[in-house]
């Protein structure tokens, strides 16, 4: 059972596992000195203040897990260290900032995340059809808007035809970003804003980590679990497997005509997908049938997936830190130039790219209308088979 008081007894035993200590070099970083500060502010030993500080170093990874004897859960307890700071009024600088553009927009980029996709989407892909809602959440709105309304045509092409966008009048975020800084009123309140449009779905699909565990996890921490299946995309996409592979077929066919080499493609194990939810697996499926072949893991080695140290908001919350969390990260595993690395959690995305030099980054939603998207939009048919040599990964 998770209990604080055990890591700040602990000699450190997962330092070398936590992807924040490794790549700031800051013991602070460690789940034991996070629950020492924790326990030392209780005690009015410390103040809140710089609890707080101390409390926000963490990506919510979960890399310290596998180390850990004693099976300690240290992302839970630090939301509720960090709820118990910011009733305190002690929030780090980083998080008052992100919550300040929250406050402003809906959404911790401080942008108008409804237009933005609304500029891009069709008038169709916002009107429900079935009751299967595709939620981008708010970090893809913001990076990457065209490439949400990109996947729509990619749906329909699949026969997924019954999947919408969120209805424009909805908020485009889940409450995550203030889950992560400990705005527990804040976060019921953005709950309340979406839990009854959710619990009209029957199924509720997201390429994002953060919105993935806000939703599968904090919403039933609060007693308000939702009734719509939740799924990563990747899990969702798999119901089209044949689907997948007839359009991959179509998109080598249409490489080739264009004298286009077929990409090398590897992927990134995002956490928040993979050991926060445990659904990590089914992006190998997806991109197996899209590409003849599973590609491989960037891990070093199996199950050793790095964080790329945007997890919970941190590249938001703490920007340099993540920065050299990322750096990290990207000299850990094996993405050769010209392949495509492809995460798991949208949320990846942006840290890596720029760090792995002549890569390409996706996430998955990018993925797919890159390797798809010219055959959906040109209509073409895998009518002839793929040349010789040409498979992706071999
Ligand atoms: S998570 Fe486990 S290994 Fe890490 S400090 Fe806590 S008790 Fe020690
Ligand atoms: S969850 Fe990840 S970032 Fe947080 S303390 Fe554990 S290993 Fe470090």
């Amino acid at each position: 059972m998770t209990d604080p008081s055990l890591c700040a007894l602990c000699p450190r035993l997962c330092r070398y596992a936590c992807p924040v200590a490794q790549g700031t070099a800051d013991e602070g970083a460690t789940p034991t000195s996070m629950a020492q500060a924790w326990r030392a502010a209780k005690a009015g030993d410390l103040p809140w203040k710089a609890a707080a500080d101390v409390l926000s170093r963490c990506t919510g990874c979960m890399a310290c897990k596998a180390p850990c004897e004693l099976e300690q859960d240290v992302p839970s307890y630090l939301y509720e260290a960090r709820a118990e700071a910011w009733t305190n009024g002690a929030v780090p600088d980083g998080a008052a900032l992100m919550h300040r553009r929250y406050l402003d927009s809906g959404n911790p980029f401080g942008a108008d995340l409804t237009s933005s996709l609304r500029e891009h989407g069709d008038d169709d892909d916002f009107e429900r059809k079935g009751r299967v809602l595709f939620w981008p959440g708010c970090r893809s709105l913001h990076e990457q808007p065209d490439l949400v309304a990109g996947l729509m045509p990619i749906f329909r092409a699949l026969g997924a035809d019954h999947v919408s966008l969120p209805a424009r009048k909805e908020t485009p975020c889940c409450g995550a970003p203030l889950r992560a800084i400990g705005d527990d009123a804040g976060f019921q309140v953005a709950i309340a804003a979406n839990q009854q449009y959710f619990n009209r779905q029957r199924t509720w699909i997201t390429p994002s980590g953060e919105c993935l565990n806000a939703v599968r996890e904090g919403y039933p921490s609060t007693g308000n679990a939702i009734t719509a299946e939740v799924l990563h995309l990747s899990e969702f996409l798999l119901f089209f497997a044949e689907q997948l592979a007839d359009l991959g077929h179509a998109a080598y066919v249409h490489r080739a005509e264009n004298g286009l080499p077929a990409p090398q493609v590897v992927v990134f194990d995002s956490c928040g997908v993979g050991r926060r939810a445990g659904r990590g697996d089914a992006i190998y499926g997806v991109l197996e049938a899209a590409l003849g072949s599973a590609p491989p893991s960037f891990a070093p080695s199996p199950g050793r997936t790095v964080c790329c140290g945007a997890g919970d908001f941190h590249d938001l919350r703490r920007p340099d830190a993540a920065a050299q969390t990322a750096d990290w990260a990207a000299a850990q595993g094996v993405a050769p130039p010209g392949s495509w690395l492809v995460t798991t959690d949208a949320g990846c995305m942006g840290s890596l790219r720029g760090r792995l030099p002549g890569v390409e980054v996706y996430d998955l939603v990018g993925f797919l209308v890159a390797w798809l998207g010219p055959v959906v939009t040109t209509g073409a048919k895998a009518s002839t088979p793929a040349p010789s040599g040409l498979k992706a990964n071999g």
